[in-house]
């Protein structure tokens, strides 16, 4: 790990700066490549990733990583993963807007520290921080916007998808579309 995000992790674990400190489990502080061109952001912590201190590692995470594989992405190898709150909050709801506030700043420096060429979405909660409050991610899925000079897309989260089975080809596209773009403007994701 390098030195500023290993800085970084160990701050963020000891971290109570709002209230799902005191219930969680384990922070869950991201995983993957340190310098990977392409990041994944979800929006918290469910049970399995509360009890592991890794994100996307329920049944969601197992169709994220399938989703993955079918555009040659894994997580060790050519991405980074986090979410916008590091800590499960209770009952799986939403985390609240002023949780995402309090948060969001181990993300930031996440991003500046990693630096990804693209930034991808995973549910409306993180679309609606990265790419606007009005964002529909149904109707808008799968765009690329150019925004502080990254390009941010978005997509389904997974767990969406496990609910809803019929938004899976559109899910599936917009991986599609992502292996593209990464072909267009990356140049270490894929060997
Ligand atoms: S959710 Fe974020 S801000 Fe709140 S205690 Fe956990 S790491 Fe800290």
């Amino acid at each position: 790990m390098n030195p500023g995000m290993e800085n970084l992790k160990k701050e963020c674990l000891l971290c109570r700066r709002c209230a799902l400190g005191g219930t969680r489990t384990n922070v869950v502080f991201g995983v993957g490549k340190e310098d990977a061109e392409v990041m994944f952001v979800g929006e918290g912590p469910g049970e399995q990733e509360d009890l592991r201190g890794e994100p996307f590692v329920g049944r969601a995470g197992q169709l994220l990583d399938k989703l993955l594989a079918c555009v040659d992405l894994e997580r060790n190898t050519n991405i980074y993963i986090a979410n916008i709150v590091k800590c499960r909050p209770p009952q799986n709801r939403d985390p609240l807007p002023a949780e995402q506030e309090t948060c969001i700043a181990w993300l930031m420096e996440q991003i500046r520290l990693i630096d990804p060429k693209i930034i991808v979405c995973l549910g409306r909660i993180a679309a609606q921080r990265f790419i606007g409050a009005d964002y529909k991610i149904s109707a808008r899925h799968g765009e690329f916007i150019e925004t502080d000079g990254r390009i941010v897309t978005a997509t389904f989260h997974p767990a969406a998808v496990l609910r809803n089975p019929l938004i899976k080809p559109d899910t599936f596209e917009d991986f599609i579309a992502l292996r593209e773009k990464i072909r267009q403007v990356c140049t270490r994701t894929y060997p």
